[in-house]
């Protein structure tokens, strides 16, 4: 298997350390070099999958299994952990980085330097509606697809 210049598949193909903590047939998770606080973990599937669009989703559902394992056991690992976020960025706009899709786990507690800005207003329900319509067409074209 080659790496196509992903640092991830490196990973999986065991050319590039990793601090790893859990592997199976279709993934594997592994500490975060940059680690938002400690105990920060990414889940990955072995296969590369650029992001959802390509993600297979029986692998997803494989990636989420080992991701909610991995956060109950960051709350019994001993390192600070009051709470936990899983977060998937899809896409350079959402703040993807690595093109390989991945799943963050991190442990996260009150002070912890972890920052989400967004206009948090609550909107009008005609606005909700209107959005809820396209996300349903949405839905429907990928039945059609
Ligand atoms: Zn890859």
């Amino acid at each position: 298997m080659t790496d196509n210049g992903c640092v991830f598949c490196a990973i999986v193909n065991g050319r590039a350390d990793a601090s790893v903590v859990h592997e199976d047939d279709s993934v594997i998770a592994f500490m975060d070099l940059q680690p938002v606080t400690p105990g920060h973990v990414l889940v990955i599937p072995k296969a590369h999958a650029v992001g959802l669009e390509d993600l297979q989703e029986g692998v997803g559902v494989a990636v989420w299994k080992v991701a909610h394992q991995l956060g109950r056991a960051l709350r019994r690992s001993g390192l600070r952990c009051e709470g936990v976020n899983l977060f998937l960025a899809d896409g350079e706009a959402a703040f993807q980085e690595v093109f390989h899709v991945h799943l963050h786990v991190f442990p996260r507690f009150a002070g912890d330097p972890f920052r989400m800005e967004a206009d948090w207003r609550v909107q009008e329900r005609a606005q909700l509606d209107r959005a809820a319509a396209a996300v349903r067409g949405g839905l429907a074209a990928l039945d059609a697809g």
